[in-house]
C-alpha cells in the first residue's frame, strides 16, 4: 500500500451544536415549528464559522420525533461533501443501524432551501419518504453567492416519481433573512475553485 494515504474520514458536527444537543426536543409537531429549528441551526452555523448557512434534521413524518441533526461543516472539517443533508441523512442513519431511511418508518429531511446537485443525489437514494423545504428559486445563490449546481427543472417531480413526497415554501421569508444576514458578512464561499458565480453577485 502506497504510505501516507488516507483510510478513513470523519463528519462530526461542531462542537457547539454537539452541546446544544440535549437542550433540543424530543419532537417538533410540525413543519413550520421544525424548520424553526433548522433556521436557527443555519444561522448560528455559519456566524460558528464551521460552515455556510444551511441545516438539516431528519424527522418522524407522523410523530415529529427528532432523528437527527446536521449543519454545513464544509470549513470545519475540509471535506466538500460536508452537506447539511449529508450529515442529517448520515447521521439518522448511524442512528438507525440502515441505510434504508424509509423501510421501516416514515421520515422526512427537512432542509432550508432545494437542495443543491449533491444532496439532490443523498436525498434520493436516503430512503425518505418526504422532503420539507423552505423554498427554492435563484433567490440562494444571489443572496449567499454559493453555486447549487445544475439541479433539474423537474426536480420536485423526480422526488416525487420515486415516493418522495415534498412539501414547499415552509418559512420561506425566514430562509432568506438568514442567506441576506450571511451574504452582508465577510464569510468564506468555498465553492470549487474559488468563490464560484459572481454573475450571481446582487
Ligand atoms: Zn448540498
Amino acid at each position: 500500500m502506497a504510505d501516507g494515504l488516507a483510510t478513513s474520514v470523519t463528519l462530526s458536527l461542531p462542537g457547539w451544536l454537539v452541546a446544544d444537543l440535549p437542550g433540543l426536543p424530543d419532537a417538533l409537531a410540525t413543519p413550520a415549528e421544525q424548520m424553526a429549528l433548522v433556521h436557527r441551526l443555519a444561522d448560528r452555523n455559519w456566524r460558528e464559522g464551521g460552515g455556510g448557512p444551511f441545516a438539516a434534521i431528519v424527522v418522524d413524518g407522523v410523530t415529529g420525533e427528532l432523528v437527527s441533526v446536521g449543519v454545513n461543516v464544509v470549513l470545519g472539517t475540509g471535506i466538500s461533501a460536508g452537506h447539511a443533508e449529508v450529515m442529517a441523512l448520515a447521521l439518522a442513519q448511524a442512528r438507525l443501524g440502515t441505510w434504508d431511511l424509509g423501510a421501516e418508518r416514515d421520515l422526512a429531511l427537512v432542509v432550508n432551501w432545494r437542495p443543491c446537485v449533491q444532496c439532490y443525489g443523498a436525498t434520493l437514494w436516503s430512503g425518505v419518504r418526504r422532503l420539507v423545504v423552505a423554498g427554492e428559486g435563484p433567490e440562494l445563490e444571489e443572496l449567499t453567492r454559493f453555486d447549487e449546481g445544475p439541479v433539474v427543472a423537474d426536480w420536485a417531480e423526480q422526488f416525487e416519481a420515486r415516493g418522495i413526497a415534498v412539501t414547499h415554501d415552509v418559512l420561506r421569508d425566514e430562509a432568506l433573512a438568514v442567506y441576506r444576514a450571511y451574504g452582508e458578512s465577510a464569510s468564506t464561499v468555498y465553492n470549487a475553485r474559488g468563490t464560484g458565480p459572481v454573475e450571481h453577485h446582487p
